[in-house]
């Protein structure tokens, strides 16, 4: 049992702030990814649960317990870091062992326990390498290995995929998700890829600047994201958007933008005018003929991306991109007319980025 909860925690360096009045709750075997871009304070959070940073202000608790003043090693987490730490002269046996060996774990003890490890990470056949014989992928099963071994409440996973390439990256980041449900445990997991974020987390925390911007499911995340910076951050390729105005022409709540002119929803409301209208590529369509609501447009590039076929389009001075389904045959200039559909219409405020729901 291992509920993380983190009360008003704040972390400075010096006089700069990496972390700054974070709460935050993981439930007891949930799997918790902190996201967000290089700097924002990721990893100094998962530092400070784990023990090796201590927060300048604020408190954590285990399960209602305090543990802000305990050392790593009485904190009852496992860590996985992004550089594995293997010990290269030790055999996967013993890298896998050591932390139990540490604790004095009696011999027999420890044999059947890394066994096991290796078995729910399919590793048994490397038992008797040393890193240097094994793959990428391979070592990063050890270094699992090594934080399972141990039966903690929470696992704490530091962008444990960031060194292997993006093939063995798909294949680990589901086995590590099937891992989490086979050893049932907390897992917290730090990355700056959000598409990690969204497949394998029950919830997201994006943070920006030390701040959580949107705690949330991924479809929370990416279907109402709470502002303009965590819409931009979550889809791949990103959300589109446009500034403009609202405004009420014939009495129908309007977005209007030198390129775009399209009807929100009656409800939109706000005290300035001022807006950034966000829509997804996947959430526009092109046709080659004119359609009622639709707006003209010259197709500036195209990228086929197998299934789907990226399109460019530019409207008025705006470059606006569609994901759209294979074929599609029109060539560079062509024109072209460009449907938003309108239940899938993200507004932010044009000042800080906040949605208008
Ligand atoms: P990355 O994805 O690049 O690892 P991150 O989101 O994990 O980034 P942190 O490593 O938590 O970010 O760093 C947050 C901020 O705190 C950064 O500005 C970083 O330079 C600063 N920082 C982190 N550790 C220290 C330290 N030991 N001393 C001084 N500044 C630090």
């Amino acid at each position: 049992m291992a509920e993380v909860r983190l009360e008003g925690i704040t972390k400075s360096f010096g006089g700069k702030t990496a972390v700054d009045d974070l709460n935050l709750t993981i439930e007891d075997q949930e799997f918790l990814t902190l996201v967000g871009p290089s700097g924002c304070g990721k990893s100094t959070t998962l530092r400070m649960i784990c023990g090796l940073e201590r927060a300048t202000e604020g408190n954590i608790f285990f399960d209602g317990k305090p543990v802000s003043w305990l050392p790593a090693n009485k904190r009852d987490v496992s860590m996985v870091f992004q550089s594995y730490a293997l010990y290269p002269h030790k055999t996967v046996r013993q890298n896998i062992g050591f932390a139990l060996k540490m604790m004095r774990v009696p011999k027999a003890t420890i044999a059947e326990q890394v066994l096991q490890a290796a078995r729910t990470l399919d590793i048994e056949d490397l038992l008797d390498r040393k890193p240097r014989e094994l793959s990428g992928g391979q070592r990063q099963r050890v270094a699992l290995g090594r934080a399972i071994v141990r039966d903690a409440g929470a696992y704490l996973l530091d962008e444990p995929l960031s060194n292997l390439d993006a093939q063995l990256r798909v294949l680990m980041r589901a086995e590590i998700k099937r891992l989490h449900v086979d050893v049932a445990r907390t897992f917290i997991y730090v990355t700056h890829d959000q598409v990690e974020a969204m497949t394998m987390s029950d919830r997201i925390a994006v943070m920006r600047d030390g701040v959580i911007q949107q705690c949330a499911t991924p479809e929370e995340i990416y279907e109402r994201p709470a502002n303009r910076f965590v819409a931009s951050f979550m889809g791949s390729p990103p959300m589109n958007f446009v500034t403009g105005e609202l405004a009420d022409v014939n009495g129908v709540r309007t977005f209007r933008s030198s390129a775009l002119t399209q009807q929100v929803h009656p409800d939109v409301e706000t005290t300035d005018p001022a807006v950034v209208l966000g829509i997804r590529p996947e959430d526009i369509t092109l046709s080659t003929t004119p359609v009622d609501g639709h707006q003209l447009g010259k197709v500036f590039v195209s990228e086929p991306l197998g299934p789907d076929v990226l399109v460019t389009v530019r409207i008025e001075g705006e470059l606006i991109k569609a994901r759209v389904p294979t074929p599609f045959r029109l060539g560079h200039d062509s024109t072209v007319y460009v449907g938003l559909n309108p239940n899938r219409l993200h507004l932010f405020t044009a000042s800080d980025g906040t949605a208008l729901h």
